[in-house]
């Protein structure tokens, strides 16, 4: 089947069901969203902090936002794109609150703001603790409800269509790269359908789930990363990997692991050691506040120096009452594997957490291939530099929701449908054999990336990194030239190219920066000991 659609948007994150409204708002031609499972599960979904938004303009200001995001990204964030997110955000926020997104007010009405790590000041919008699944609810209702919008769940977007499929030989040195496309495996058909579209969006969110243990659920494979990696477009700053420094430790949940929220650190709550002893004064002088590189390594290091599985965070000396009402959703779960936080210690533990790396694109959202758009995480703006601030993510998607909208919206007009684009060529097999190898190969994978390109990385590990994933990506290439597509193959695909990514890219940066640290090129005193 050949589909066509003005705007294709891959993803129904914040970034994909922003941008689907935008654009739909504007009717400047049909909208197509489609993603890989339901319309929920995203990465969106499961965030809890909040949005980071100067709001409080007694106390903030533009000018203190944009230093504590060049401080988290160790000064090697765009400061154009910093400033665009920063001064873009409370007309952002608007957006979202006028498209039915409720976050948590006082009783004069003012937004309730929290505080978080590395922010000098109190400007994080929330929903109690689960601001991400209400921004998912709001969003999900808006796109529901507008009728000219194509939603299309269990959609799974194989390939990007450029020159390459109509036989032009394309390299990365090719100066006009165009998008045509995408390739969409339909679950029901399980046949690969050709969507012809004018612009295509990328917004496949983060790839978590390239390691053993993470925050992220099990779609974040990096399939835009991938998939553009794979169409010769430019992909930059893979290396910096965030690990939130808090998930909860219980064995047996993984993909995802439930996340402390840094909120919690932000409200008093304390590092230490099942012992009882503090142990961030060691490290730095904002004690558990610190941003979460910082955090992330001092809890590897005291895991590994006293052979834990996990340290503690400690709220038990605050108002339990106050716990109980600020951390409904954690205090609830937390009961749930039976501990009581207001009394007990948390167990925690660092997990993947986000990708501040991706497909580079500009101020416009536009990626170095004509007519294909990146937003949210699967992006990278420069905002985030070597390191995220809490809660610049879901603002940041939807600052370049606006301005790829404006920028598409602008320049629709001036592109046609490819029909020469050909169908899928879907010869080929699969049997319950080649299933068994999936599983594993992506079982590996999570391996080699935890245990060799984790928190504390060096040249030799990530050497053997390479080398094994190497051998991975041979063995999925042959198998994937032999059978009949099926998501789990593509992403086992998406999961190896982007490890693949990740490691050049920590190989070829020589020097500890932002959340690249490795033992070859140390920063601080104590990491030489
Ligand atoms: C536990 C947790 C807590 C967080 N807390 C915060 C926070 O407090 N504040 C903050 O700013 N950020 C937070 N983040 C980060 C933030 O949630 C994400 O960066 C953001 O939601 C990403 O949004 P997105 O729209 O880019 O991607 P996602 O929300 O992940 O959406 C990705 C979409 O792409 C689709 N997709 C992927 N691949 C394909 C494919 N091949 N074909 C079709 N569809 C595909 C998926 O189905 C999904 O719909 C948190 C993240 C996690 C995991």
């Amino acid at each position: 089947m050949v589909y066509k659609y003005d705007f294709l948007i891959i993803g129904s994150g914040v970034a994909g069901m922003s941008y689907a409204l935008k654009v739909a708002r504007a009717h400047k031609g049909k909208v197509c969203m489609i993603c890989k499972t339901s319309l929920n599960e995203a990465n969106t979904y499961f965030a809890q902090g909040g949005v980071a938004s100067v709001t409080n303009l007694l106390k903030d200001n533009f000018k203190k936002h944009i230093e504590d995001t060049m401080i988290a990204g160790d000064y090697i964030s765009d400061p154009k794109a910093v400033e665009q997110v920063v001064t873009m955000a409370p007309e952002q926020i608007k957006e979202l609150v006028n498209w039915g997104v409720n976050f948590d007010r006082k009783d004069n009405g003012e937004f309730d703001l929290h505080r978080e790590g590395g922010h000098s000041e109190f400007r994080i919008l929330h929903h109690a603790d689960d601001t991400g699944a209400e921004i998912q609810r709001g969003l999900m209702e808006a796109v529901r409800s507008n009728p000219d919008i194509d939603i299309k769940e269990n959609h799974f977007a194989v390939e990007i269509i450029t020159q390459h499929h109509l036989g032009a030989r394309v390299t990365r040195r090719t100066p006009y790269i165009n998008c045509y496309g995408a390739y969409v495996l339909d679950p029901d058909t399980q046949k690969v359908d050709t969507y012809l579209s004018k612009v295509t969006v990328m917004c496949t969110g983060g790839c978590g789930a390239v390691y053993q243990t993470t925050t992220n659920p099990v779609i974040a494979t990096g399939d835009g990363e991938a998939m553009v990696y794979r169409a010769k477009g430019t992909v930059q700053d893979m290396e910096f990997v965030q690990f939130h420094p808090t998930s909860l430790y219980h064995p047996g949940e993984t993909h995802p692991a439930y996340l402390i929220t840094e909120a919690m650190r932000g409200y008093g709550g304390i590092l230490r050691l099942p012992n009882g002893e503090s142990f961030m004064e060691k490290y730095d002088k904002r004690l558990s506040l610190a941003p979460r590189d910082i955090v992330a390594r001092a809890i590897d290091r005291e895991m590994k120096t006293h052979g834990l599985d996990h340290v503690c965070l400690d709220v038990t000396h605050k108002d339990p009452e106050e716990t109980r009402h600020h951390f409904p959703n954690i205090y609830a779960k937390c009961l749930s594997i039976g501990i009581d936080i207001t009394k007990e210690y948390i167990p925690v533990r660092p997990a993947a957490h986000y990708m501040c790396g991706g497909i580079k694109v500009d101020l416009n959202g536009c990626s170095s291939i004509n007519r294909l758009y990146a937003i949210g995480e699967c992006s990278c703006t420069g905002l985030h530099g070597g390191n995220r601030l809490a809660s610049n993510s879901l603002i940041e998607a939807v600052v370049y929701a606006e301005t790829a909208a404006r920028h598409s919206i602008e320049h629709v007009d001036e592109y046609d449908f490819n029909d020469k684009v050909p169908d899928w060529n879907d010869d080929g097999t699969m049997t319950n054999e080649e299933q068994v190898l999936i599983t594993q190969s992506v079982k590996e994978v999570g391996e080699i990336m935890s245990n060799y390109v984790g928190i504390v990385r060096s040249d030799l590990r990530l050497k053997r990194a390479w080398d094994r994933l190497d051998l991975l990506y041979e063995e999925t290439e042959n198998l994937f030239k032999r059978v009949k597509v099926s998501k789990e193959l593509c992403e086992l695909r998406n999961m190896i190219n982007t490890g693949y990514l990740i490691t050049r890219m920590a190989i070829e940066r020589k020097e500890s920066r932002g959340l690249h640290y490795t033992i070859d090129y140390p920063v601080h005193a104590y990491d030489k000991k």
